[in-house]
């Protein structure tokens, strides 16, 4: 793995969540109470403000510090859980990511810390539902496993529209939430095309 690719994924999820903050707080308005793209640009810029500590870190540790910075920084109920992506796949990653058996490793113990912090499942209207069949198309092994991921994204961000939010401010509309894309679905699917940009070297 080159030695960089960590500090060049993070720079792509900071740059990807600042370019699409408007967007996420729209599709907030819609459902929630506006504030997503907030949340995450403040999560992600405090991300951006230990850079330094998190370049000195092997790749597991600087996933688990940087999960905490989210929770610490992100008031929502998305900090705790994407912190709790971050930290559970932080803690699964032993050295070297970049192998796809240590990326779905890591991502298979990071959706489960998502669904236990969430009571959730995929299903609901919430970033599991792009989370979820990303990790099936990673951990699945056939075919590009980036492309299958990206595919996933997008299918699974799409989805989120015809259904009815069972968890999260969302569930407060009923079938009113249905017809919207979910804030924290495409917030993931964001950052699944942030990680794969810099795995298939685009950026
Ligand atoms: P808040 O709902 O506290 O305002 P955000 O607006 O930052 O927090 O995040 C909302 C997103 O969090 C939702 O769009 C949804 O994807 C996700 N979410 C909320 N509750 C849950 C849950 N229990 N499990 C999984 N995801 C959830
Ligand atoms: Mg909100």
């Amino acid at each position: 793995m080159a030695p960089d690719l960590m500090r060049r994924i993070r720079e792509a999820a900071v740059a990807r969540i600042a370019a699409h903050a408007d967007e996420l707080t729209a599709l907030d308005q819609a459902i929630g109470d506006g504030d997503h793209g907030i949340n995450m640009k403040r999560g992600f810029e405090a991300i951006a403000a230990v850079a330094a500590e998190l370049d000195a870190l092997p790749a597991g540790p600087a996933l688990q510090k940087a999960g905490m910075t989210l929770v610490m920084k992100i008031g929502g109920a998305s900090g705790p859980l994407y912190g709790s992506l971050l930290m559970a796949m932080g803690k699964a990653m032993p050295g070297d990511p970049g192998s796809r058996e240590v990326l779905a490793a890591s991502l298979a113990e990071g959706v489960a810390a998502v669904k236990k912090r969430g009571k959730s499942e995929a299903g609901e209207k919430t970033m599991l539902d792009v989370l979820v069949p990303v990790l099936d198309a990673v951990a699945a092994g056939t075919g590009d496993p980036l492309a299958s991921a990206r595919q996933a994204a997008r299918d699974g961000l799409h989805a989120t529209k015809d259904m009815k939010a069972t968890k999260g401010r969302a569930s407060f509309l009923g079938e009113r939430s249905i017809g919207h894309l979910d804030p924290g679905a495409r917030s993931s699917a964001l950052l699944v095309e942030a990680v794969c940009d810099v795995l298939e070297d685009k950026v």
